[in-house]
């Protein structure tokens, strides 16, 4: 019995550290929902909602690995009406990590981000500041499309999130580009415009965050056009920065 409650006591302990690892200071508790008792055991340990045992993506070392262990999350309901998981692509040790909130339809039938008309718009931005495609990584705080292209919800940011900043740990950046509002505001926990956060250089666990307009959102108003190149000229300079 004595046993028992130590193994207990250190499952929670481990899962407490890997969770200050990962939020900081803020404890976050698996919610409880009435679908837990149906999920299957793989389900439960991708979610980590075994309170007590810390999921066992938390411990990976790559983004295979992790990628890995994570491809078949439903921890939100986008996990039940996605085509495909849509983790990131591009150099695992890249200095500068481009995110975007969410796949969009393409992206969704082809399972890589940014593949759809706003990432030929985002390559081409890329060349014409000095930065190929291959030599930087692409992801989204959102693994699953949204349907009908909708904001992603909190809860949806919430389930995911972990995600992105595991990727993140693993990549370590010198420098992150947010393409939209919610990366910078999920990383740095604001609800701040973009209007106020584009222009400045935020620190972020030891990386730079800098933000930016969304490409899709540069199709619709082609006057950001010029914006974003100014924004990802800049990115390029600190990418350069010893
Ligand atoms: S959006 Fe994220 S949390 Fe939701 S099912 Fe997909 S991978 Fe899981």
């Amino acid at each position: 019995m004595k046993k028992e409650v130590k193994k207990i006591l250190d499952d929670a302990k481990r899962y407490l550290i890997q969770q200050e690892s990962l939020f900081g200071d803020e404890i976050i508790l698996p919610k409880q929902s009435s679908s837990e008792q149906e999920q299957s055991p793989v389900e439960k340990d991708v979610s980590g909602e075994q309170f007590g045992v810390a999921p066992s993506w938390v411990e990976s070392k790559t983004l295979d690995e992790l990628e890995a262990k994570i491809k078949n999350c439903v921890k939100c309901p986008l996990g039940k009406t996605r085509t495909n998981f849509v983790f990131g692509v591009g150099n695992h040790k890249s200095e500068v990590v481009f995110i975007g909130e969410a796949p969009g339809a393409e992206e969704d039938l082809q399972g890589e981000p940014f593949v759809g008309r706003a990432g030929q718009l985002l390559n081409q931005l890329l060349a014409s500041v000095g930065f190929r495609r291959d030599e930087v990584y692409i992801c989204n705080v959102l693994k699953c499309r949204p349907p009908g292209n909708r904001d992603p919800l909190p809860s949806e940011i919430e389930a995911c999130s972990p995600y992105l900043v595991k990727q993140l740990e693993i990549i370590k950046p010198k420098l992150i580009v947010s393409l939209g509002r919610f990366p910078v505001q999920t990383l740095l926990k604001t609800s701040a415009s973009l209007g106020s956060l584009r222009g400045q250089v935020f620190e972020w666990r030891g990386m730079k965050i800098i933000a930016t307009y969304h490409p899709a959102a540069v199709l619709r108003n082609q006057q950001w056009k010029r914006l974003l190149l100014e924004d990802l000229r800049r990115a390029k300079e600190i990418f350069l920065q010893k």
